[in-house]
């Protein structure tokens, strides 16, 4: 038996209290897109333990990958060393992403990857000799992660790290953006952050966001039009443009990064989360050539961060493991199909009382309630209906793992469209 009262009194939980600890519930396995109760109960994975498991869980490529490189060397330092793992995925990820993005710094936590970003960006106007360029610029609504560096760059009320306000670097935040996606974005949409950018661009390292899809602070899907005009804003002030695609990596937008949709490059790119399938912690920071030889011509003539985990060979193992077996899948017909059918099975909320806003992009359904929901209520009635899904005040969301079966994805939405017709 899993020991819940010793869980209860010594161990914290994401954002928990240890005083009134929320319901944590036993997990004894997982497979497919199934955790399983202790009870055996088998719940349907809505939030691909927070975005990460796209394959589901046991699955044997993914196993045999780890496998195969436990037996061969689990970890080794990166320091004056490097493996074949580390080499193949970098490849991968250079490859894959926008072409301009041609160097990989590899972390253990996306909360890393972006303090990496944030310094990569520090370094690099350092070098340039222009050390006030030292300020971010982050949107409302964003999250970037619970490391100070990063806890800086979340929106100071919705970001959940008001308490820390006054340790934090003090970074200017644009309004979010008002454009949904899909539609255009007018010259008044994008005012608010040009004349941010305009006024403050001789102190301003970089604008830092999550592109087309504000996960955290209210998961919101916004126009590519915007994130094209703030490129264009970056370039023409000289302001770096840092993407957090932690998220939104390997597909989930319906796009392999959500950069995509707006045809756009950023000079830093951060990863984690999706890049081993939800099975390993690894995170990866790219930047461009221009940014690279900018920071090891400077000062330090090095970049200064180095982890003891980096580049984990059993780590990037799985994560090759991963990208191959998502790219040799039929991943852009799959996302496509689970958008309309999430589409078509959540519309009926769009009527029910007290709900405000129904939304879909990808693989990602959003229900977004008028009122904050009482979640241990609302997850008692999805549980008992075979759905795990975690609420979050007023938002209520899936973001399924790609392999879920239409059939799977009727029960998830059904169990939704019951549990919150009837709050
Ligand atoms: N950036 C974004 C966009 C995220 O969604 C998250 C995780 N919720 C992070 C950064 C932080 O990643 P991690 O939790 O792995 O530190």
């Amino acid at each position: 038996m899993i020991d819940l009262e010793f869980d209860k009194q010594h161990i914290w939980h994401p954002y928990s209290s240890l005083i009134n600890p929320p319901p944590v519930y036993p997990i004894a396995r997982a497979e497919g897109v199934r955790i399983y109760l202790e009870d055996g109960r088998g719940l349907i994975d809505g939030m691909s333990s927070w975005w990460s498991t796209l394959h589901g869980y046991n699955v044997p490529e993914l196993n045999a990958a780890m496998q195969n490189q436990m037996e061969k060397m689990s970890h080794v330092m990166f320091g004056g060393l490097t493996h074949e793992p580390a080499i193949e995925l970098c490849k991968k990820l250079v490859a894959l992403t926008p072409e301009p993005l041609q160097k990989v710094f590899l972390s253990d936590s996306g909360s890393v990857s972006v303090e990496v970003a944030i310094k990569m960006a520090l370094q690099y106007w350092h070098s340039q000799g222009k050390p006030e360029k030292s300020k971010l610029l982050a949107l409302r609504n964003g999250y970037h992660g619970d490391t100070f560096g990063a806890m800086a760059t979340c929106d100071p009320v919705t970001g959940m790290h008001h308490l820390f306000a006054k340790m934090l670097p003090q970074h200017l935040f644009a309004p979010a953006p008002t454009p949904k996606f899909g539609e255009p974005c007018a010259d008044s949409d994008t005012a608010g952050i040009q004349q941010l950018i305009e006024q403050n661009h001789e102190s301003l390292a970089a604008v830092i966001l999550e592109p087309i899809v504000q996960g955290a602070g209210g998961m919101r899907f916004y126009s590519p039009e915007y994130l094209q005009r703030v490129r264009a804003l970056c370039d023409q002030y000289d302001v770096l443009l840092i993407a957090d695609e932690i998220a939104t990596g390997f597909g989930r937008t319906g796009k392999l990064f959500a950069c995509e949709h707006a045809e756009i490059s950023p000079d830093i790119l951060t990863l984690g989360k999706t890049l081993t399938g939800g099975v390993l912690t690894l995170a990866a920071t790219l930047c461009t050539d221009k940014v690279a030889n900018g920071i090891c011509t400077g000062e330090a003539g090095v970049f200064m961060h180095g982890p003891t985990f980096m580049g984990n060979p059993m780590a990037c193992a799985v994560a090759n493991a991963n990208i191959d077996l998502l790219l040799k899948s039929d991943w852009k017909l799959r996302i496509s199909d689970i958008e309309q059918q999430l589409q078509n099975e959540l519309a009926p909320l769009k009527n029910a009382p007290g709900v405000a806003d129904v939304r879909t992009l990808g693989a990602i359904g959003v229900v977004e309630m008028q009122q904050p929901v009482d979640n241990k209520t609302l997850q008692e009635s999805l549980i008992e209906q075979g759905v795990w899904l975690r609420p979050f005040g007023k938002l209520v969301y899936t973001m399924p793992p790609y392999v879920i079966s239409p059939e799977e994805l009727t029960q998830l939405t059904g169990a939704m469209n019951r549990s919150l017709s009837t709050l």
